[in-house]
């Protein structure tokens, strides 16, 4: 996101808005429904936990815990309305409302670092977009894990497997926009092409076709291949128009009513605790935890495995509270180290991204719908009773992935850090309004960047600094650190000014949003000074629980998920990547939690 907008709670106008507690069904609504022990204990109802949660209780004789430490998602119209998805973090009650450090990269600037705090984790407050990174990337994995199975051929059928690819809300013919040959459709993550028709559709393609040469398109990015620019995939339902969560897919009606499923919301989980050991080796099948923030601690244990699905920030900090980390570091705390894992909380990794934005000439973008509580609370009400209009448009219409040169100059010192030579290193995005803060007037076109390769000494990290379970963790998110990023991001925006200065926008844009933005004669100087400024998160973060080769000393996780130096614990969420992959990290986490799920199946089958 902008960092200007990152630094306010916006106004969010609605209509009306529900913000439920514990539900009734299936999901407890009484702690005297809570068993003392259960098959699996899942911390996390969020992207990945619930993933887990569903394939296992598909064999009706596995009793699933699923602990999630917010609450509902249901009703909640900043959650379901895909338009409103920037209203649904940072800074509300569905976001555990971080901040990082102070970040060198961004002249010395704190963050806001949203992860969603509800059912469906940060898939139900994320911006829906749809991207898988490249073949390269996971082959990049398979490599350092030292595990096939996390290559892209192997990875592709867990894509797929995971989505449910839909007809757009306006049911418009979507011949040429994607290629039906790379996607899923009996999964339960529903993905769809943007839903209405935009202002600035035309001029896009006019803009792509006048330079060819430059910006070439790509009929599906998420083939593999994902260099080119084309239409937009979103995590959108486009017959009813709404987010897909995990929560919405992965735990709907039909699942959440399985009665070996118990889902306990508003439950944090403090830590893992130790149960024993099997030839010295440590054994946590036990799981601390409050509800309702104020409660006494209680536990609960599992019989076969407990899954840590609480995220990149989260999952670090509940294995450090546990004394699972860099043993010197905890002692000084005060916490009794029980597995010395130093890389538990490192390697954090995550994409930069920086907005461009201009004045246009027109008044068909939607800037208004934020501004006017009016428009937006019809706009509302034309998506309750049709699911069509603006409202079921996330943030991108269009999208492109590029890569830069191999001879560039910015490789002459430093490494390349692509993952291969089909990999981008940089996205552009293109938005038919202002992405952050809405000006008291004016219409906008926003063209935004991501850098999606981070260099290698880009890494932030998760800490704790007290006893206290409860506290806040300390988030270093380590943007723009590495000497390549802000030349791999000035290269974008380079890219930027040159695809907006294509003449099919002569007669829309009118100048830029923001006077010190760059125009096409900045000097790098003035590009880089501009990054330094306005850069803020894309919220792509992981590795902070890094997988590695078995045996390995580095890395918190063997790449069949297990918790290192320990039996009983499995680590399946977004932490696990050891790289951020070239594209943004939904769709990874669910393909990572659908081949989860397979491997914990499979070790039962042998176990029993
Ligand atoms: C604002 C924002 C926009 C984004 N936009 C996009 C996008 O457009 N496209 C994309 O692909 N990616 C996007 N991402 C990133 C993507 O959504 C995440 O990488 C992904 O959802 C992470 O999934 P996860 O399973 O690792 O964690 P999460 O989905 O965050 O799940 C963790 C769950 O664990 C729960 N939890 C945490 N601690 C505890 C505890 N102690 N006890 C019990 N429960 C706990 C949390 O409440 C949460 O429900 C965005 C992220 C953000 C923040």
């Amino acid at each position: 996101m902008p960092r200007s907008s990152l630094k306010t709670v916006t106004t969010v106008f609605l209509a009306s808005s529900v913000y439920f507690g514990l539900a009734q069904g299936i999901i407890l609504n009484s702690l005297d429904s809570l068993k003392a022990n259960y098959d699996y204990i899942i911390v996390g109802g969020g992207t990945a936990g619930n993933v887990v949660a569903n394939r296992l209780t598909e064999d009706h004789a596995v009793k699933v815990l699923l602990l999630e430490a917010g609450a509902s998602d249901t009703g909640v119209l900043e959650i379901e309305i895909p338009f409103l998805c920037t209203r649904a973090a940072p800074q509300t009650p569905w976001d555990w409302n971080y901040t990082t450090v102070p970040q060198p990269g961004l002249n010395g600037v704190s963050i806001p670092y949203p992860r969603g705090y509800v059912l469906g984790g940060t898939s139900s407050v994320n911006c829906m977009v749809y991207t898988r990174g490249s073949k390269a990337d996971f082959d990049r994995y398979a490599r350092v894990t030292g595990d096939k199975g996390w290559s892209w051929q192997n990875m592709f059928p867990y894509f797929k497997k995971s989505e449910k690819f839909t007809p757009p809300s306006d049911g418009h013919n979507t011949t040429g926009e994607f290629n039906p040959s790379v996607h899923g459709f009996d999964g339960f993550h529903s993905v769809s092409l943007p839903g209405a028709p935009t202002v600035i559709d035309n001029r896009f393609n006019l803009a792509l076709e006048q330079l060819h040469g430059e910006f070439i398109p790509n009929l599906d990015d998420n083939s593999g291949s994902p260099l080119g620019f084309g239409w937009s995939q979103s995590g959108i339902d486009g017959p009813s128009g709404t987010r897909s969560s995990s929560a919405a897919g992965y735990l709907a009606t039909s699942i959440r009513n399985r009665s070996n499923l118990h889902i306990l919301l508003n439950a944090q989980v403090s830590r893992l605790l130790p149960t024993g050991n099997e030839k010295g080796v440590p054994i946590f099948r036990k799981v601390e935890f409050r509800v309702d923030r104020e409660g006494p601690l209680r536990t609960v244990t599992a019989s076969r495995e407990v899954i840590v699905s609480a995220g990149s920030i989260n999952t670090p900090q509940i294995l450090l509270n546990s004394g699972i980390g860099n043993a010197g570091r905890l002692k000084s705390l005060g916490i009794p180290s029980l597995i010395d894992l130093s890389d538990v909380g490192e390697n954090l990794s995550d994409h930069p991204l920086t907005v461009l934005a201009w004045f246009v000439n027109s008044n068909e973008t939607y800037d208004a719908y934020y501004r006017n509580s009016t428009l937006q609370a019809e706009e509302i009400q034309t998506w309750e009773s049709t699911r069509e209009g603006a409202f079921v448009n996330g943030i991108a219409q269009h999208i492109g992935f590029v890569r830069v040169p191999d001879n560039s100059s910015i490789f002459h010192s430093s490494p390349n850090p692509s993952s291969g030579p089909n990999s981008p290193h940089f996205e552009i995005f293109v938005s038919n309004y202002l992405l952050g803060n809405t000006p008291p007037t004016g219409n906008f076109l926003s063209i935004s960047a991501i850098l999606l390769t981070p260099g290698s000494s880009a890494r932030g990290s998760v800490k704790i600094n007290s006893t206290n379970s409860f506290d806040v963790p300390i988030i270093d998110a380590g943007l723009l650190t590495d000497k390549t990023d802000v030349p791999l991001l000035r290269e974008a925006v380079r890219s930027i000014l040159r695809l907006s200065s294509a003449p099919a926008w002569s007669d829309y844009i009118i100048g830029p949003a923001n006077l010190s933005q760059p125009t096409i004669t900045s000097s790098d100087a003035e590009i880089d000074a501009f990054l330094r400024a306005n850069t803020g998160s894309a919220y792509h973060v992981v590795g902070t629980s890094s997988m590695s080769p078995k045996g390995m000393k580095t890395g918190v996780v063997d790449p069949d998920l297990r918790l290192k130096k320990a039996i009983g614990v499995r680590i399946v969420d977004a932490s696990v990547l050891p790289f951020v992959p070239a594209g943004h990290t939904q769709a990874p986490t669910y393909a990572i939690a659908e081949r989860a799920a397979d491997l914990i199946k499979a070790a039962n089958l042998v176990s029993s």
